[in-house]
């Protein structure tokens, strides 16, 4: 297939539906996690619930960049913009997360802060070299495949003598997210959900390649198939894990042979190596504190480095309480499990990050709506 709609196609849909149906066993249930939002999006918006088995069930994970910013980070952009006074660029769906005491940097930039929304770190390179005498910060945030355009634009500052431009840094990891996952207590508790497989990401994995994925299928038994974005590429995934799990195997496949390879964008992972490094620890909404799995700014581009130059203290703060994002980025709950779905919370008024982006599992799920996990949790 070589156009985009081709992934599209109900009459190929509706075939694969009929292949996995064919191979599901009905004396079992099959419960994946998509890690991605990008796939959660897909899954929903295409319908593809409706096309599964209804002892299919997939669960969305924390893959969405936007929805796993815990609190205490949003604050600390804040704290930029209106204690520091600095000009504080960022993506669109990140102004609009809720942070404490009733905060987002959209009420930020209500209360006089220089807030801008941006469609990419250029743009945020740009008004630092158009601004010379203001001090231009870039909120980073993404998994691995936003990464590399933040580590040129650091490289780039450098080059040029860019000053008044630099960094904070919430660049976090995939790999270390899902064993994170598999890891978790409250996951691992009786009563939840056992996971059979993973679908992998697909524009992270153009990055990092299917290799880091390997010790989720040998030391945890979990097979991952790593996907496109397309509605069909994620069928194709579903049916492929089907038959690994009711093979007893557990390996890395790789769906999406037309954008990944074994070992990545090499040039890519040279770049991020070049600026960042491991931190020790990231807190992650939903998941608390996990090791390593985030990026730091090396002490070589130090200059370039918000946390240092403003000399910024991380403090974690609690996530609203009826707000449910934390046991759903686990995949433990549902979007529909939460009190405040589609009532108090909605896109217009998120209370949580999971209804901000169109890749949040609640986002998503008001959208499209979802009436098979409804049932499926009945
Ligand atoms: S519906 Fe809103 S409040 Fe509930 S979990 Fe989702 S984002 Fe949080």
């Amino acid at each position: 297939m070589k156009y985009v709609d081709e992934f599209r196609d109900g009459v190929l849909a509706r075939g694969l539906a009929r292949a996995i149906a064919a191979e599901v066993r009905p004396d079992r249930r099959y419960n994946f996690m998509e890690f991605c939002g990008g796939h959660t999006h897909a899954i929903l918006r295409y319908g593809v619930l409706d096309l599964l088995p209804e002892n299919v069930r997939m669960i969305h994970g924390p893959g969405c960049p936007v929805c796993v910013l815990p609190i205490g980070r949003i604050d600390l952009a804040i704290r930029l913009a209106l204690t520091h006074g600095v000009t504080l660029c960022t993506y669109a769906d990140t102004l609009r997360v809720p942070a404490s005491g009733g905060m987002s940097l959209m009420r930020a930039r209500a209360r006089g802060g220089d807030i801008r929304m941006v469609y990419a770190v250029t743009d945020a390179l740009k008004i630092a070299r158009e601004h010379p005498h203001k001090q231009v910060v870039f909120f980073a945030i993404g998994f691995e495949t936003t990464t590399p355009p933040t580590a040129v634009a650091i490289r780039q500052a450098r080059d040029e003598g860019l000053r008044n431009f630099c960094v904070l840094c919430c660049h976090v990891l995939t790999p270390p997210a899902i064993m994170s996952i598999l890891e978790s207590p409250k996951v691992r508790a009786v009563g939840s959900v056992p996971l059979d497989g993973f679908i992998g990401p697909a524009h992270v994995s153009t990055v990092i390649g299917s290799r880091p994925y390997e010790f989720l299928a040998k030391e945890y038994r979990k097979p991952v198939v790593i996907a496109g974005f397309e509605p069909l590429d994620v069928m194709q995934a579903i049916l492929m894990l089907t038959r690994q799990v009711n093979d007893g195997r557990a390996e890395v496949e790789n769906e999406f042979t037309r954008a990944v390879t074994p070992e990545g964008n090499a040039k890519a992972q040279a770049l991020i190596a070049e600026v960042f490094e491991l931190r020790r620890s990231f807190e992650w909404r939903g998941l608390g504190e996990v090791p390593y799995s985030a990026l730091k700014i090396r002490p070589a581009y130090a200059e370039f480095d918000a946390e240092r130059r403003f000399d910024l203290d991380y403090t974690p703060v609690p996530d609203n309480k009826a707000c449910e994002c934390g046991a759903i980025l686990r995949g433990v709950k549902r979007p529909t499990d939460c009190k405040l779905f589609g009532t108090v919370c909605n896109p217009e008024t998120p209370m949580g990050s999971c209804m901000v982006s169109s890749e949040g599992a609640c986002a998503a799920h008001y959208t499209y709506g979802c009436n098979r996990d409804v049932e499926a949790a009945a």
